[in-house]
């Protein structure tokens, strides 16, 4: 495992539980949003060892309710499963943060009874994901992951990070209609940083937010835009 860094608490990660969040190194995507574009390109140096966040699982046992794993893409590192195996042997539920191109991995896990939360990023509609993830890709991949998590009774969510200059109502109906009626659907606002390396793009304003959320809800009730 590829790890680049720990938060040692969260309560806003995982949905209603105290958790860590670990941080693994290296992206599929280049979204030009990204938060975490430190942790994107593959170092083999200034990592953490998996033995020493084992260690610190082990001394918070009675402490946290769970673990999230997030990145970069985890679903890219080769020993995923078996480092959540070790994670779920000290007791510990697992939130597993993905881009869902890996499906087959997400599957795996999924029918192993590895995770217990699973949150999948959907970057926009499917004709517009190489604007955003600024690679190829073939949209089956995370049309597949979608599939998977509709059809899983393990808890899940799917969300958007929401930017001006390219989502609009078009396209995030376009997407509600995708998930359907029933699946929880989080909309979360775009935010500019010293981390983001396109600075040009730009967040709604609280207002536009509003308005978003009264217009998706007429049709769609469980998309939800995080932060109101
Ligand atoms: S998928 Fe997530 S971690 Fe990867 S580049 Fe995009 S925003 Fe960053």
């Amino acid at each position: 495992m590829k790890i680049a860094g720990i938060q040692k608490l969260t309560l806003l990660d995982y949905p209603g539980k105290t958790a860590c969040i670990i941080f693994t190194q290296g992206c599929n995507f280049k979204c030009g949003y990204c938060q975490n574009s430190s942790l994107i390109p593959l170092k083999g140096d200034e990592l953490i060892s998996e033995e020493e966040v084992i260690d610190y699982l082990k001394k918070r046992q009675n402490v946290l309710d769970g673990v999230v794993i997030s990145g970069g893409e985890p679903t890219i590192q080769k020993d995923l499963k078996v480092f959540i195996s070790k994670i779920k042997e000290l007791g510990y539920l697992v939130k597993l943060d993905t881009n869902g191109t890996n499906n087959e991995l997400l599957k795996e896990l999924l029918d192993n009874h590895l995770l217990d939360y699973v949150a999948m990023d959907i970057k926009s509609t499917f004709n517009d994901y190489e604007n955003i993830i600024k690679k190829k890709i073939n949209v089956d991949s995370i049309k597949k992951s979608i599939k998977l998590l509709k059809e899983t009774p393990i808890d899940h969510e799917f969300r958007t990070t929401i930017i001006k200059d390219i989502h609009d109502i078009d396209k995030i109906l376009n997407i509600c209609k995708f998930l359907g009626k029933e699946e929880k659907y989080y909309l979360q606002n775009f935010e500019q940083s010293e981390f983001v390396v396109d600075k040009k793009l730009e967040s709604f304003t609280k207002e536009e937010l509003i308005d978003i959320q009264k217009i998706i809800n007429r049709d769609y009730p469980n998309v939800c835009v995080r932060g109101l």
